[in-house]
């Protein structure tokens, strides 16, 4: 026998990572109790849950069962504990976040096993993915804690936080949670996942090591319905971040529509690897090996649909097929093992379930001809191929270790596929040729593409989904601002409105009485007495073409004493559809230049000063304000007009360094079509300061001017076709707002809804958004003084009409 013979037939043996720290751990804690104000508490409920190691299906540990009076107490221990940590200075929370960092790093070992031991993933995984990826966000928000007050000016913590997280990644999923929230100056309730609570827990644990102040980090473990629903409801919570199922996430939304709670989603995915025919295939089949099977296919951004050029797909298909027979399968602790054990009974089954129905709609199963263990929660790694694209197992996300594969001819058809799902997580995308790769990449609607690699994850680089997968960012500067608001809010709600800023609603007396006074001042050149009705009816505005409504219908416009001053279109939802596919029809938009975007936002500038004296006039005649005050609301229009045509080729991307050989090249892009419902003060300037950064960064439009006061955008209509902007990419509809903006909100084709309106109104956008999840941004009813610079414009604008995709590029040979 030589040695090669020896090398190629010689079986592995065991090669286990001892479980006694981990156990022992457990031994001296259990029963555990609930982690509220640094101190272990009984549960309310005197009832403890199990957990299980899902390598052996037996019980590993005792928990406590949280309820609703637990949330209650850690809610409030979370309050005061913020009163003083949400003033405590950034070097300060950054000494602590270090601390923990260091702590991680000295425990990791035991966390590794617990984690495995808890969760069924490999302590290969466990040990050099997870637990390092856990301290490394400790550490990069240590940094930012430290920076805050340089590079977030004008923003403060949000509060008190509430964080759900999964069972799937359970310590590096808080991490991405509790660092960011606590760099920026909240504090935290955390509820882990049902199945995997004791790292959590060990977490707790090094909180009290590092003196962390006392309700900082309160964990409280427990069943969904317990905690969960109490944790989303709690009104003293200001905000709730969650990364789980695209259902549970829908839920939440709506339990917390209208609520003002600040809210970021992490959910589901159905991650396209795209395999062109000139990439390495033996990289490839690696590449595959990560993608679906690491973590048991237990990921929310995996690779589980294997997309293929044609020519290659056989040959592909075959040397994965090989590899798959070489996988090893077995105890979590083994470091020989590549995949580990499913999570759940439960979770097997639904696995199981799926694969069943794959077989039966007819696409063709195979699996390595080894079998798993009879102990515990076992799958195979599974690759089906004859898939066909509408298919359940295509569009479902399956979440355990099997792949779909199926084909392409071109490139367009690659990314067609690809973004034939109603998720946007991830994608990956493997060939040599770096012009297609790049090509490719913006074209992909997922908030992560990897190139030539896959399931590469670093706290300087956001995470986060398009579409149903969510919204909000974890890591990076992008994700800090899921934990702040700006301070004008706070200030504003601690402050009534005063009419001289431009608060108050037109048509109410103050504003009747403020046009007096300036009258006896002098000031006004003009009133709505003195002009003589227009009687002109304009139409909608739809891919550049004024169009009758569909209704055939007229409302009145009416001046502050109640005299009619004009008639706009009845909009309805026909109206809004065709809008919203004009909207579509212009996508390329988002394509054209930065510089010509800015240039034809001067363009616009140009042709409404042009007529400057026209939209004072018309101002003064919806509101009955003095000519200079409508004055005013021009000039701060066009100057607006000026600040996005500035932005649109300055508000960039960045270049990450995470550590290794390459670049993350994080891209801001276009949300897609939005729907915007314009606020009634300030006519013009309320519709500039929405229409121009969502068109300065690339978006198309379906805007509905204040129905009040619809004139003032109305009256665009002539500037915006003379502006040599492209048909489609604004499109106006007059009429109810609050029914229009329902029908935008409930409309899937939509990807975002602004709404400047009632509080109600605010309410029922952000429940409708739930259907699409479409990202929303409402007022609550609060209104804002639209000529002051930091509330009506700026970042803040820039960041809700974009989003940030990480294109991960390694280089080297
Ligand atoms: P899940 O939605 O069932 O549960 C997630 C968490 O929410 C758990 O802690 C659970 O107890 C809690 N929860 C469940 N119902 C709730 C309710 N009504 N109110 C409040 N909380 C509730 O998801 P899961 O099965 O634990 O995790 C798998 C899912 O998570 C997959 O869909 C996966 O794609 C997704 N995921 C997404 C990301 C991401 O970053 N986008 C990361 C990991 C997992
Ligand atoms: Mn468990």
């Amino acid at each position: 026998m030589s040695v090669m013979d020896i090398f190629e037939t010689m079986e592995y043996g065991p090669a286990p990572e001892s479980a006694t720290p981990g156990l022992d751990w457990i031994k001296e804690h259990q029963p555990f109790g609930l982690f509220i104000n640094n101190q272990w508490a009984k549960p309310a409920s005197g009832q403890y849950l199990d957990t299980i190691n899902p390598s052996t299906g037996k019980p590993l540990a005792q928990v406590a069962a949280a309820n609703s009076a637990d949330v209650e107490v850690a809610v409030s221990a979370a309050r005061d504990a913020f009163e003083l940590w949400g003033k405590t200075p950034g070097h300060v929370r950054a000494r602590y976040l270090y601390a923990i960092a260091r702590h991680i790093q000295k425990h990791s070992r035991l966390l590794a096993v617990l984690e495995s031991l808890d969760n069924g993933k490999t302590i290969r995984e466990t040990r050099d993915l997870d637990i390092p990826l856990v301290a490394r966000h400790f550490y990069y928000h240590a940094g930012w804690a430290q920076l805050m007050a340089s590079e977030l000016p004008g923003y403060e913590p949000v509060g008190v936080v509430g964080q759900i997280i999964p069972w799937n990644f359970p310590l590096l999923m808080m991490a991405w949670k509790i660092a960011p929230a606590l760099a920026m100056g909240n504090t935290v309730v955390l509820k882990p996942a049902r199945y995997t609570p004791l790292t959590a827990l060990k977490f707790a644990e090094i909180c009290q090591e590092v003196g962390l102040p006392p309700g900082v980090v309160n964990i409280l473990t427990g069943e969904a319905s317990q905690v969960g629903e109490a944790l989303v409801r709690h009104p003293d919570v200001n905000k709730i971040a969650f990364t789980g199922s695209t259902d549970v996430g829908r839920g939440i939304r709506r339990a917390t529509a209208g609520s003002g709670k600040k809210l970021s989603l992490e959910l589901g995915g159905k991650s396209p690897f795209i395999v062109f025919d000139d990439a390495d295939l033996d990289s490839v089949v690696e590449g595959v090996v990560d993608a679906i099977w690491f973590n048991q296919g237990q990921v929310c951004c995996a690779g589980s649909r294997l997309l293929v050029q044609e020519n290659i797909a056989d040959r592909l298909i075959e040397k994965l097929r090989n590899r798959m027979e070489k996988l090893r399968i077995g105890d979590a602790l083994d470091k020989a093992v590549d995949i580990g054990a499913i999570v759940s009974a439960v979770q097997l089954q639904e696995i199981q379930r799926l694969v069943n129905q794959g077989v039966e709609e007819g696409a063709v199963m195979w699996q390595p001809s080894w079998a798993c263990p009879t102990e515990g929660f076992y799958f195979p790694p599974t690759l089906f191929t004859n898939v066909s694209p509408a298919t359940t197992i295509a569009q479902v996300e399956i979440f355990g270790p099997v792949l779909v594969s199926m084909t392409f001819r071109t490139p367009a058809e690659a990314v067609a596929l690809a973004n034939n799902t109603r998720y946007g997580l991830a994608a990956s995308v493997w060939s040599d040729n770096i012009n297609l790769a790049l090509d490719v990449a913006p074209k992909l609607k997922a908030g992560t593409v990897w190139v030539n690699c896959t399931n590469m994850f670093d706290a300087s680089s956001g995470f986060g989904g398009y579409r149903e997968s969510g919204y909000g960012r974890e890591g990076g500067k992008e994700g800090l601002y899921e934990y702040v608001r700006p301070s004008w809010e706070t200030q504003r709600i601690d402050q009534p409105a005063s009419p001289s800023n431009g608060h108050t609603p037109v048509g109410t007396p103050s504003i009747a009485t403020e046009t007096d006074e300036q009258h006896e001042n002098g000031h006004a050149a003009f009133s709505s007495t003195t002009l003589p009705p227009i009687d002109r009816t304009p139409k909608l505005f739809i891919k550049g073409k004024q169009e009758r409504p569909d209704s055939g219908y007229s409302r009145d416009v009416y001046d502050p004493q109640h005299r009619v001053i004009g008639q706009i279109g009845e909009g309805n939802r026909k109206d809004i559809r065709n809008a919203v596919e004009a909207a579509h029809a212009a996508s390329g938009w988002a394509n054209s230049t930065t510089h010509n975007r800015a240039q034809i936002l001067y363009y616009i500038a140009e042709n409404l000063a042009i007529r400057e004296d026209e939209f004072i006039r018309r101002i003064v005649q919806q509101t009955g304000r003095s000519y200079k005050d409508a004055a005013a609301e021009v000039q701060t229009s066009l100057s607006r007009l000026f600040t996005c045509a500035a932005w649109a080729d300055k508000y960039e991307g960045t270049v990450h360094r995470p550590p290794l050989r390459g670049v993350v090249l994080a891209m801001k892009e276009a949300i897609g079509v939005i729907g915007i419902a314009c606020p009634d003060e300030q006519p013009l300037l309320g519709f500039i300061s929405l229409v121009a950064p969502a068109i300065a960064m690339g978006n198309t439009i379906v805007i509905i001017p204040s129905e009040q006061a619809p004139l003032s955008a109305t009256d665009c209509y002539q500037v915006f076709e003379t502006s040599d902007i492209p048909a489609g990419v604004v499109n106006i509809v007059t009429g109810d707002r609050d029914a229009l903006a329902q029908v935008l909100s409930d409309h899937d084709d939509v990807d975002a809804i602004w709404y400047f309106g009632t509080a109600e109104g605010s309410q029922r956008v952000e429940m409708a958004s739930a259907g699409n999840m479409k990202r929303t941004w409402v007022n609550y009813g609060h209104s804002r003084n639209w000529l002051v610079p930091i509330q009506g414009e700026g970042e803040e604008f820039l960041r809700e009409a974009t989003q940030v995709k990480n294109i991960w590029v390694p280089y080297g040979e």
